[in-house]
């Protein structure tokens, strides 16, 4: 498992991603945080394929399309975690 933390860029809360592999294909992302713009993606937590985010280029993988939801990504973190495994 790994995981890291942010302060919001735009509103200040504390950020904490979690991600960890469910099984050999699927890495789980966590995310908690006060912040109400991020309630997209701290609902439910959000399942990846590793296999895809490591094929894709950055601008498709689905790590990226959170952005949408706040501006924000994990792509760096998430990626290097994936690539450790
Ligand atoms: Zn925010």
């Amino acid at each position: 498992m790994c995981k890291y933390d942010y302060q919001c860029k735009l509103c200040g809360f504390k950020i904490d991603v979690k991600a960890e592999y469910k099984d050999m294909q699927d890495v789980v992302l966590k995310v908690s945080s006060d912040c109400p713009n991020l309630n997209p993606v701290t609902k439910e937590p959000i399942v990846l394929d590793a296999m895809y985010e490591l094929m894709v280029p950055k601008e498709k993988s689905a790590v990226m399309q959170l952005r949408e939801f706040h501006n924000y990504n994990f792509y760096d973190e998430t990626k290097e975690y994936i690539l450790r495994r």
